[in-house]
C-alpha cells in the first residue's frame, strides 16, 4: 500500500480500540478520535501535516508501542501517527543500511542478519520499535563490543514541520549534512530520543558490525535461601568486576534481582564468538572458569523455568552453559514478556555498589507488601566497553563512562493495586539515592558513581524532583541546551510534546 489509511473513531470499526494502546496496559489513548497508518515516506508527511491542521498539538507518534510512560497513549491524545507498517529494511549504495522506523528489533535484526550478516547491538526484546528504540540510544546485549545503535547512526529521514505556515516535509540530515541546523537534527536523533523533533521514517547506517558467529550463554541461579546481605554484596561486587574488565567486551551480562517471592536470583551472561574464532578457545577464555567463581560466593543452580519466563527467554536450560549458533543464541534471549501494567525506573553507575545501596537491594527485595511481588525486580545490566570510547557530546547520550545501567522493574495485572507497586518502587528509588537527593544526580554525588538515567525508560516521577528540566538534565546532562536548540529550530510549535518532551526554552 502507499500513502497513509486514516481511521476514525466511529463505534463500528473492530480494528480502531487496539491502535490505541500499547505494550503497557496501564495508559490508554481513550479521547483518540483519528488514527493514521503510514505506508510510506511521503504519506508519513501528508498525515502528519493533515493531523496538526485537525489536532494540532494533540498528536502522538507511535511505533512497536512499548513506551514505558503514558507519551503516546493518554487522555490528550487526539490522534496517533502510527508508522508500524514501515518496516522495510535494505541497502542504499550512497546512504548504507536503511531500517524504516516502523520495524522492530526482531525485523531489523532477521533482514540484517540474513542478507548482509550485520547486526544492530540494539536491544534484545523482539517486539520492541525501532520508532523510539533507535533514536533514544538502543542498547543490548552486542554493547560492550559495538557500542550503542546510535553510535553507527550515519543518516535519518524525519517528517518535520518547522513552520506553522508551510506543510510537514521530509528531510534527510546526515553526518554529512553541511548545514548547523542539519547537524543539530541528526545530533538530536542519536540518543534525544522519540516524539520530540519530527516522524522519523528510515535511519541509516553506512556500517554495521559483523554478526557474531555463535555465542555461549551461561545461566545460573542462586536461591534466595543462600543470599543474606554478603553474598548478595560479593555477587554485585563479582558482578561490577565482570562489566569493568577491559578484557572481555565480547560479554554481556544480566543479573536479574528478583523479589525473594520468586525463589532465585539469576546471573546470564552472553559471549559473543566472532567470525573466524574457534568457539572452543574462546569457551576455554571467557566462559569455564565463570561457575568456579560465582559458586566461591554461593552455591548455585541450574535456572527454573519460572525465572526464565520473565526474563523473557524461551530453552530450559540442561547445563549452566550452552552453546548457540548467533540466529538462536538472539532467539533464545528475546523474548518481550507478556502485556502487563508495569512501572520502571532507570540508572547509570560508573563503579560498584556501595554498602548503603547493597542493604537497600536487601531490604526492598525481601521486603512484604501484601501483593504478589514475584515479578519485581532490579536487573543490572554490565555496560561500558566500547560504549565508553564515545566523547559524552558525541550524540546526546552523555553517559560514557557507566560500567552498570539499572533497571527497577515492577509488572501486575490489577488497577487497583496500582498504588502498592508505584509505592514500593518509589521507595526503593529514593533510599537507594539517598545520597544524591533521591535520584541518581551526578551533580550532587562526590563518590563519582551515579550518573543519571536512560531517556528509553522514561520515569515520569522524575519530574518530582526539581521540574522537567531537572529530569531532562538526569538523562542527557550538558547536552541539554543543543538539546533544546534543535526543537526550536525544527519543532517550534510544540507540535512534538510529552510529559517529558524536550522543551523550548
Ligand atoms: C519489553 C521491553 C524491552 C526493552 N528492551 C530494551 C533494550 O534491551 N534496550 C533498550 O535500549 N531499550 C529497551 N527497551 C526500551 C525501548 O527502547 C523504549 O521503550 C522505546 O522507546 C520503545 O520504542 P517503540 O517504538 O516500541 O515505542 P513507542 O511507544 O511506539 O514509542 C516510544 C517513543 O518514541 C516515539 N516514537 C515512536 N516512533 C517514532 C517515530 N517514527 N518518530 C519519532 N518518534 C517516534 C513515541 O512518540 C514515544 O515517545 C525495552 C522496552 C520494553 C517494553
Amino acid at each position: 500500500m502507499e500513502g497513509y489509511t486514516k481511521f476514525i473513531v466511529t463505534g463500528t470499526n473492530p480494528r480502531f480500540p487496539s491502535f490505541l494502546q500499547g505494550f503497557n496496559r496501564r495508559w490508554f489513548a481513550g479521547s483518540c478520535e483519528a488514527v493514521y497508518v503510514c505506508y510510506d515516506a511521503a504519506g508519513t508527511a501528508a498525515s502528519l501535516e493533515e493531523a496538526i491542521q485537525l489536532y494540532g498539538k494533540n498528536v502522538r507518534i507511535k511505533s512497536g508501542g512499548h513506551c514505558y510512560e503514558n507519551f503516546v497513549f493518554n487522555e490528550t491524545t487526539k490522534a496517533i501517527i502510527d508508522v508500524s507498517a514501515m518496516d522495510r529494511c535494505g541497502f542504499d549504495p550512497n546512504k548504507g543500511y536503511y531500517l524504516e522506523s516502523g520495524g522492530t528489533n526482531w525485523s531489523a535484526f532477521n533482514t540484517l542478519f540474513r542478507d548482509y550478516g550485520k547486526v544492530l547491538p540494539a536491544g534484545s526484546c523482539y517486539s520492541v520499535g525501532l520508532g523510539g528504540h533507535i533514536c533514544g540510544g538502543g542498547y543490548g546485549l552486542l554493547s560492550r563490543l559495538n557500542g550503542l545503535t546510535i553510535d553507527w547512526l550515519t543518516g535519518v529521514e524525519v517528517a518535520v514541520k518547522d513552520s506553522a505556515h508551510s506543510p510537514a516535509q521530509l528531510r534527510y540530515v546526515s553526518a554529512d549534512s553541511t548545514g548547523n541546523d542539519e547537524q543539530d537534527l541528526y545530533w538530536a536523533h542519536r540518543g534525544g530520543g522519540g516524539g520530540n523533533f519530527g516522524v522519523i521514517t528510515r535511519y541509516y547506517f553506512k556500517e554495521l558490525p559483523d554478526s557474531p558467529s555463535r555465542a555461549f550463554i551461561t545461566q545460573m541461579s542462586i536461591r534466595w535461601t543462600e543470599i543474606t546481605p554478603d553474598v548478595l554484596a560479593g555477587l554485585l561486587n563479582y558482578f561490577t568486576d565482570l562489566a569493568t574488565d577491559s578484557n572481555n567486551w565480547r560479554q554481556f551480562g544480566i543479573f536479574a534481582l528478583h523479589h525473594i517471592s520468586q525463589g532465585e536470583i539469576v546471573l546470564t551472561i552472553q559471549t559473543a564468538v566472532l567470525q573466524n574464532e574457534d568457539p572452543a578457545v574462546i569457551k576455554a577464555q571467557y566462559v569455564d572458569h565463570l561457575p568456579d567463581k560465582i559458586g566461591s560466593i554461593a552455591p548455585y543452580q541450574l535456572t527454573t523455568r519460572a525465572s526464565i519466563s520473565s526474563l523473557g527467554g524461551h530453552i530450559q536450560p540442561t547445563a549452566h552453559t550452552i552453546e548457540y549458533t548467533f540466529y538462536e543464541a538472539v532467539q533464545t534471549l528475546n523474548g518481550s514478556g507478556s502485556n502487563q501494567r508495569g512501572k520502571y525506573k532507570s540508572a547509570y553507575m560508573r563503579k560498584g555498589f556501595p554498602q548503603q545501596q547493597v542493604d537497600a537491594i536487601y531490604q526492598y527485595l525481601t521486603a512484604t507488601t501484601g501483593v504478589d511481588m514475584s515479578q519485581c525486580l532490579l536487573q543490572v545490566d554490565t555496560y561500558g566497553g566500547m560504549i565508553n570510547t564515545v566523547a559524552p557530546n558525541a550524540t546526546a547520550i552523555p553517559q560514557r563512562s557507566s560500567v552498570l545501567k539499572l533497571q527497577y522493574q515492577a509488572y501486575w495485572s490489577e488497577n487497583a493495586d496500582d498504588a502498592v507497586y508505584l509505592k514500593w518502587m518509589n521507595d526503593f528509588y529514593t533510599t537507594m539515592y539517598a545520597a544524591t537527593g533521591g535520584t541518581p544526580n551526578p551533580v550532587l554525588d562526590p563518590a563519582n558513581n551515579v550518573d543519571g538515567c536512560y531517556y528509553n525508560y522514561p520515569d515520569s516521577d522524575l519530574n518530582r524532583f526539581g521540574g522537567l528540566d531537572a529530569a531532562l538534565q538526569l538523562y542527557f546532562g550538558n547536552n541539554l541546551p543543543r538539546l533544546k536548540q534543535a526543537k526550536r529550530r525544527w519543532d517550534p510549535n510544540n507540535y512534538f510534546n510529552s510529559f517529558q518532551s524536550i522543551p523550548l526554552r
